[in-house]
């Protein structure tokens, strides 16, 4: 097809392709590579199925809300499948006269339909989404305009001249339609028109040349834009976080010198991996409650800022150049950014790519606490607080049991025999209204007949909000004097009544134990096996082995608020539900928030935000709280002693008093037979 001199043409069209495509691929790696060691490589098989099932059945996208979003990039993804299997076939067919593929029966009849499918799907995705990007222009879009400008204009382009190319070669050679119906249709018009053979042979040259070069320039802009993470997006998917999603990482303090981020060489090679893998849909930033409330906080523009970041010290990255790269804190982020999150993992549950945000969040926390000394200065009472009386109430440690005045609960030192710890937390022992909670709790057990005990002043604040905080030096030696408490007593099951306390006790203290010394291996393995159950988790079991009777169904208008950490980083959502199913039998009207489950809006306390004042834009509890009363509920349900707490801060400040918030194990005292 092609003359020898065409073929040295095409040869050097498609070497200039490759060098302009490598050459900022090769940086971003080095860039990558300059990142801290994290062990993703386990499970590999397992990885890839994963990865591929997201990715090429697009569950990725079509995972969250925006439906007709998530289509459109469905349509544009087989549709750049097409395309690029039809452009390997086009470029050797400036090599081989008159190749094709797949052959000219079975499969390549099925391809030419597909590709002329696809060729329609594509313009009808790119018309839509350019269409919310530039008519509609939702905040989540604002970032990189002129860069999808350009990629909808290539993609279009690319579209138009594979038509154009197709139409004239079935024209040119009508054995070449196959199953093609829109090239079909394309080329009888071009019969009507009663072109020349030699003008039609003519245009079939030329549109070859054009779709080839509109392609090849396609191939070479990508690497150089954001839709570079049509490569690194799918990497990502196969590196993602597959342990527990509330756990954090722990910093090795004995072995570190630098601890926490202060510069872009402080994160892993995978935080690194998540900056060029991002999409900049803006999900995250819908989703955060942070930028819901007027925050300064983007989740998406961390991760948008922090590439820039990389890209224009790409030098002293690649260098590891600790000198003359500058801080973090300095040029990409603030303060207020980075205080502002409350480790919802909104953000983390609706990104298509798995970009883990709040790793870095509370690695630039770690940076500020740990190595520069700075945070808000209401955390230095918090801190002093742990320290001293290892609570954030500050009141004096040898107060943890006060709550079980008159209960008749014993500690495990009185009773070490007992089959369950019940692990009461900072909240549940300090604070008031999680004092009730707690009280609530006893009476369910001791009705149902539970062979429990606490540990009492023994027990320690578990760390929960320290290590979200950025001290992880003090989370480490909470969680060192808790751990070696619940080895002494050789420790089986736990019930816990605070979900954050849940999370730590079972996902974050089992990944500390390799670097805690002080414990021998027989210890660890022991400790890796302790149980810990959620208390929602406990009374469903308890109603439904019979030890909880019901005595009289409660009735009313009833809403659950779900917690951050029970359902999203714990997947704990049926268990609430079943119980209040089962205590409000046929007599309860139930109300679902839009924000519910594992899409649930955060109550504003987690990420220690408990401990600090909250004073830019709208309160997150106070949001929270009003679409909950949307629904005009007239009791709330939490599963959290800090949701509790700021959801009734939160009906004070609507005045909605009338309206009780109760937490399960106090609902389920007021219906079953104690
Ligand atoms: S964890 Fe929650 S608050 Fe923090 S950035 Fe993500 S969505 Fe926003
Ligand atoms: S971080 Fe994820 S959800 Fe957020 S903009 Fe990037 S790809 Fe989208």
């Amino acid at each position: 097809m092609l003359t020898p001199l065409e073929k040295i043409f095409l040869v050097i069209i498609i070497l200039a392709t490759a060098v302009a495509f490598f050459l900022p691929v090769l940086v971003k790696i080095r860039i990558i590579l300059a990142g801290q060691p994290k062990a993703r490589f386990s499970s590999l098989g397992r990885r890839f199925l994963d990865a591929f099932t997201k990715v090429f059945f697009q569950r990725c996208t079509l995972k969250n809300e925006r439906v007709w979003t998530g289509l459109m990039h469905v349509f544009i993804f087989y549709g750049a499948l097409s395309f690029d299997t039809f452009t390997l076939n086009h470029t050797l067919e400036g090599f081989i006269p008159n190749f094709y593929l797949f052959g000219q029966t079975g499969f390549g009849l099925v391809f030419s339909f597909l590709i002329d499918l696809f060729a329609i799907l594509v313009m009808v995705g790119i018309g839509f989404l350019a269409f919310r990007r530039f008519v509609i222009r939702p905040p989540a879009y604002e970032t990189s305009r002129l860069d999808s400008a350009i990629i909808y204009l290539l993609i279009t382009a690319a579209t138009l001249s594979f038509l154009y190319f197709e139409s004239f070669a079935i024209a040119h050679h009508p054995a070449t339609q196959r199953w093609a119906f829109l090239g079909g249709w394309l080329s009888s018009l071009i019969q009507k028109a009663n072109l020349s053979p030699a003008l039609i042979a003519q245009h079939f040259k030329i549109s070859w040349w054009v779709h080839l070069i509109v392609v090849y320039g396609f191939i070479a802009y990508v690497p150089h834009s954001k839709y570079f993470h049509m490569f690194a997006g799918p990497v990502n998917v196969f590196f993602r976080n597959d342990q527990a999603m509330g756990a954090l990482p722990h910093l090795d303090i004995e072995h570190s010198e630098v601890f926490g981020v202060s510069q872009a060489i402080d994160f892993t090679w995978k935080d690194l991996l998540d900056a060029f893998a991002c999409v900049e849909c803006g999900r995250c930033q819908d989703a955060c409650p942070a930028y819901a409330t007027e925050k300064a906080l983007s989740p998406k523009m961390i991760i948008y800022n922090l590439r820039r970041h990389l890209l224009r010290n790409k030098k002293e990255i690649i260098q590891h150049s600790r000198e003359a790269l500058p801080s973090l804190m300095t040029e990409c982020f603030t303060a207020d950014e980075i205080w502002s999150c409350t480790t919802c993992g909104a953000c983390l549950h609706v990104c298509p790519v798995e970009i883990e945000h709040i790793p870095k969040l509370v690695g630039l926390r770690q940076g500020e606490v740990l190595m520069e000394g700075r945070f808000p200065a209401e955390l230095n009472s918090f801190f002093r607080n742990v320290e001293t009386n290892s609570n954030p109430w500050g009141i004096g440690f040898a107060d943890r049991a006060n709550w079980t005045e008159g209960l008749g609960v014993k500690t495990l030192a009185e009773h070490p025999e007992a089959e369950y710890l019940f692990w009461v937390g900072c909240a549940f022992s300090f604070d008031e209204a999680g004092q009730k909670i707690a009280r609530s709790l006893v009476k369910l057990f001791q009705a149902a007949g539970v062979d429990f005990a606490i540990l009492g002043q023994e027990e320690k604040c578990c760390g929960d909000s320290v290590k979200r905080l950025g001290n992880e030096y003090l989370y480490q030696l909470l969680a060192q004097e808790n751990l070696t408490n619940l080895a002494r007593y050789k420790v089986k099951k736990i019930i816990v009544g605070c979900p954050h306390g849940y999370n730590t006790l079972k996902n974050e203290y089992p990944q500390l134990l390799p670097l805690l010394p002080d414990l021998n291996e027989e210890d660890k393995k022991l400790l890796q096996s302790i149980e810990v159950i959620h208390h929602s988790q406990f009374l469903e079991y308890l109603i439904t082995t019979g030890r909880l009777k019901l005595k009289k169904p409660f009735s009313g208008r009833v809403i659950i608020h779900d917690s951050c950490y029970l359902s999203r980083h714990n997947q704990i959502i049926a268990s609430p539900r079943q119980i209040l199913k089962w205590a409000g039998q046929n007599q309860v009207t139930w109300l679902e928030a839009e924000n519910s489950r594992e899409h649930t809006f955060c109550c504003g306390a987690g990420g220690g935000l408990m401990w600090t004042e909250e004073t830019q834009g709208t309160r997150i509890n106070r949001q929270r709280t009003r679409e909950l009363l949307s629904h005009q509920p007239e009791i709330i349900i939490s599963a959290c002693p800090f949701c509790q707490t700021m959801l009734s801060d939160g009906l004070k400040d609507e005045n909605r008093e009338d309206v009780r918030v109760l937490d399960l194990a106090q609902l389920l005292t007021e219906v079953v037979a104690i």
